[in-house]
């Protein structure tokens, strides 16, 4: 028995914390998992998951105008009540809330509902004062929003707010062109919202392939989106009537009933007592590790947002996952970071894994790309001029398989296989030795040109 209360202490009941808290204490060791808030973290009380759901939501109504050509009388003014929807979402948040709460007390690691900061190597303090100590020392406390400093931000709100709106505005400015301004977009967009999106850049999503992204924006601007580029934030201020008036740099000023930052995320390492404990943290604030997750401190480590590798829950996962299997369970193991699939919720959704063609062209010098630019038949029928487009990109040398980068529906859906197959390092011509499966949209995969 150590001379410590627990083997390990984790700070963030999130995805990450949650994992390596019940996988450790399966493992036998003695766990507590501190949440000031609400056991899920940010992908189920206020990310990932209700987003999804709104998405869900948001998207009948383009499958209810669609509906009509498939021979259903959609009434015109079919209703649309928000609070419903938002209730709805809300009742399952609490129920996956309830679900994590339960997997981690049935595994035995103890919750604490307080927030905790470190007070040395081995050593936490919790809001009431107390101190636990701890041989291990687990930070997973993700990410919050980062607002830019300008005159009057303190109007705008940022996803954490937008799943308990009253209604749904009118007219929302949405600052940022990433993956949470895009797929808020699409969400206000299709429940009647005039939405404005306005970047400091002239690009959408820096990262995705430029060919789906320009997609995604012509797509998004023929639906009736409005874009402003190259625009930096001068301030915001609140009308006589509560609207707010949102002045820019290189564009007029718009006036609109709700703004919404969604212009990045920040590690939540502020007031967190880590200096006391000699963690190193970098420019962003995020906490410095190696390989193993462990941080400038042995005792201490750090998963998920806060070490801002890739901000996405299925790392956060895999990363404690392999920290308590590494630490309590006698493996080893590392998180391989390489072909990590990724999607954006937008309308339509676009998803990628592997290179871009312009990574490619960079890394590989050769390079082929293949692709297929096409009206889906749904969409036909539809009336609904919206096309899908499918580009490989593969190893001029090799063959071999590098990147895939889709726009169209269920894009999401279709790359999580097709990444198996990056992963495993597949050719072109093993793509195309599959017979297609017809009439689907993802035969294209093998089928490309
Ligand atoms: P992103 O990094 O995706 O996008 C940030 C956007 O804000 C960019 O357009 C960027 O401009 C702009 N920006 C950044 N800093 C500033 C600033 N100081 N002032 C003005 N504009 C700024 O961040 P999000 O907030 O959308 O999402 C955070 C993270 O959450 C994502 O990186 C992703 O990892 C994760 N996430 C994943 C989802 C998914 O998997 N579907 C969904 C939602 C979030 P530019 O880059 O053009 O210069």
């Amino acid at each position: 028995m150590s001379d410590y209360d627990y083997d390990l202490f984790v700070i963030g009941a999130g995805s990450g914390g949650t994992r390596a808290s019940r996988v450790a204490a399966a493992h036998g060791a003695r766990v507590a998992v501190a949440e000031e808030y609400r056991v899920g973290g940010t992908c189920v009380i206020r990310g990932c998951v209700p987003k999804k759901l709104l998405v869900y939501g948001a998207h009948f109504a383009e499958d209810l105008r669609d509906a009509r050509h498939f021979g259903w009388d959609v009434p015109p003014d079919c209703a649309f009540s928000w609070p419903r929807l938002r209730d709805n979402v809300l009742k399952e948040v609490d129920r996956i809330n309830q679900a994590y709460t339960t997997t981690l007390e049935s595994n035995g690691a103890e919750i604490i509902h307080q927030r905790a900061t470190v007070s040395g190597p081995n050593e936490v303090t919790l809001a009431d004062g107390t101190t636990k100590t701890a041989k291990t020392i687990l930070i997973a406390v993700g990410a919050h929003p980062a607002v830019p400093e300008c005159p009057g931000h303190e109007h705008g709100i940022t996803s954490n707010e937008a799943f308990h709106l009253d209604a749904v505005p009118q007219r929302v400015l949405i600052a940022g062109a990433g993956y949470i301004a895009n797929e808020f977009a699409g969400i206000f967009h299709q429940l009647g919202a005039h939405v404005i999106l306005m970047n400091r850049s002239k690009e959408i999503l820096r990262g995705y392939d430029l060919q789906i992204r320009d997609r995604l924006l012509q797509i998004s601007m023929m639906k009736g989106l409005e874009f402003r580029f190259d625009a930096t934030f001068q301030g915001i201020e609140k009308l006589d009537d509560g609207c707010l008036k949102v002045s820019m740099a290189n564009h007029e000023p718009a006036v609109v009933d709700m703004v919404m930052f969604a212009t990045g995320r920040k590690p939540n390492t502020h007031g967190l007592g880590l200096d006391t404990a000699g963690v190193e943290l970098d420019d962003m604030g995020a906490v410095k590790v190696d390989a193993d997750n462990r941080s400038t401190c042995p005792s201490i480590y750090a998963i998920g947002d806060v070490t801002n590798r890739i901000q996405l829950t299925p790392i956060a996962i895999r990363e404690g996952q392999a920290f308590a299997d590494n630490l309590f369970g006698g493996k080893s193991t590392m998180v391989d970071y390489d072909c990590v699939p990724s999607a954006v919720f937008s309308h339509p959704p676009i998803a990628g894994v592997g290179m871009t063609e312009a990574e490619a062209r960079q890394k590989l010098g050769s390079v082929k790309i293949y692709s297929s630019d096409f009206r889906p038949m749904k969409n036909v029928l539809a009336g609904r001029d919206e096309r899908a487009l499918y580009k490989m990109v593969c190893d001029g040398e090799t063959d071999r398989v590098v990147g895939i980068h889709m726009i169209g529906p269920d894009v999401p859906e279709i790359i999580q296989s097709a990444a198996v197959a990056v992963k495993a390092g597949l050719t072109k011509a093993q793509f195309d030795a599959t017979v297609a499966l017809h009439p689907t949209m993802a035969e294209e995969l093998v089928l490309l040109k």
